[in-house]
């Protein structure tokens, strides 16, 4: 275990004991005789729940990740909720993730909403948006802007909350195995894209198949896929990946700030105590503002393990292509939101949000960013 690995043990139980303390501050203020009765049956309750992931357990980021929430859960609950993490496939494949948790199967799952576009095509604003948002503006619309609102009345049909669970910052492009100089580089490579970004491909006249993470190197190493999109550095170089392709691209146009997501089965959740429904919150916002800190953390120094040790040729994407690939985003964007009525709300939602916030950004990070 490395230092680093036992200072973060440390500052999770240091966290988990802290909020403890303040949840017991918080009945106390209340204690009432009969608030009192109410809290004392309710701390005495615990409750056992089972977590479907979309990844693989050990996934750097995403699945580490989903396993701190639900260490972290049952820290804090000291014990009273203790919910068992199985990664994708191992209880449920990982795109039967959201059915498993909207039929109680499980009762909680930890995914990105753009795999459940065929449940709700709204969904897909809240995984990530092709040139949208980056992860600090697209917390800031969830959590003060409307956004996680309007994301609960999309699972609300299907039984299901959502919470903010992660977030990868901006990704990279992805692996390819032939340079990308102009557009028509992308006529017919048979690309791994999930989300609006795959139909961004399709359009740019790629051919697009959307595989989940644990099956992706053996699509790429054998030819089933030319090329892929996965998540970053650190991620990719976990999967391999580079052993696959020879050229790595960035930016991430597709994915600039995807939000992963928590599921759980409203039931469930409304059957928690308030204190537990409450740590189960808290716990998701922990997690959610975590990822991102280890993913900035971690993906240069994996970046040059990929360059320096196994010689991977990095390459951003030409002008010409990004401006095209913006294009067709726009498209993709407006017609998403003709489609229903509820994807038209999170557009004028997500888009009115992004127009005032984009303002801020350019006088503060991008203005600054270029003069650091
Ligand atoms: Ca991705």
């Amino acid at each position: 275990m490395s230092s680093s690995d036992n200072s973060r043990r440390r500052f999770i139980v240091n966290a988990g004991t802290a909020s403890g303390a303040l949840l017991v501050g918080a009945c106390g203020q209340s204690s009432q005789p009969a608030g009192a009765q109410t809290d004392a049956a309710a701390s005495q309750q615990s409750f056992k729940w089972k977590m479907a992931t979309t990844w693989p357990r050990d996934l750097p980021g995403a699945g580490t990740g989903a396993q701190r929430l639900v260490d972290n859960i049952r820290k804090m609950s000291n014990g009273r909720l203790d919910i068992t993490l199985y990664g994708a496939g191992e209880l449920v494949p990982a795109f039967e993730v959201f059915d498993s948790a909207a039929s109680r199967i499980v009762e909680m799952g930890h995914g990105a909403a753009y795999y459940w576009k065929g449940k709700a095509p709204a969904s897909q604003y809240y995984g990530s948006v092709p040139f949208g948002m980056t992860a600090t503006e697209s917390n800031a619309w969830l959590y003060y802007g409307g956004g996680l609102e309007l994301w609960n009345e999309v699972y609300e049909p299907f039984g299901l909350m959502a919470f903010p669970g992660g977030n990868t910052g901006v990704q990279m492009g992805g692996w390819y195995n032939r340079e990308i100089n102009s557009v028509s580089d992308l006529q017919g490579l048979k690309i791994r894209m999930p989300g609006l970004g795959g139909e961004v491909m399709r359009r740019a006249g790629a051919t697009v198949q959307n595989i989940p993470g644990a099956e992706i190197f053996t699509a790429l190493s054998t030819g089933t896929i030319d090329a892929t999109e996965w998540i970053g550095p650190w991620n990719d170089l976990a999967f391999g990946l580079y052993q696959a392709a020879r050229y790595y691209y960035y930016p991430g146009w597709q994915e600039p700030g995807s939000t992963l997501e928590c599921l759980i089965n409203r039931e469930a959740y409304l059957e928690l105590p308030e204190d537990l429904q409450e740590i189960v919150r808290v716990a998701c916002q922990s997690i959610n503002m975590d990822m991102p800190c280890e993913y900035t953390a971690r993906n240069q120094q994996a970046l040059d393990t990929l360059v320096n040790e196994h010689g991977v040729e990095l390459r951003q994407f030409p002008e010409e292509v990004l401006a095209r690939l913006k294009t067709i985003s726009q498209e993709v964007l407006e017609e998403l939101a003709d489609g229903d009525a509820m994807s038209r709300r999170v557009y004028d939602s997500y888009f009115g949000f992004l127009a005032q916030v984009r303002q801020w950004t350019a006088k503060s990070e991008e203005v600054f960013l270029q003069y650091r």
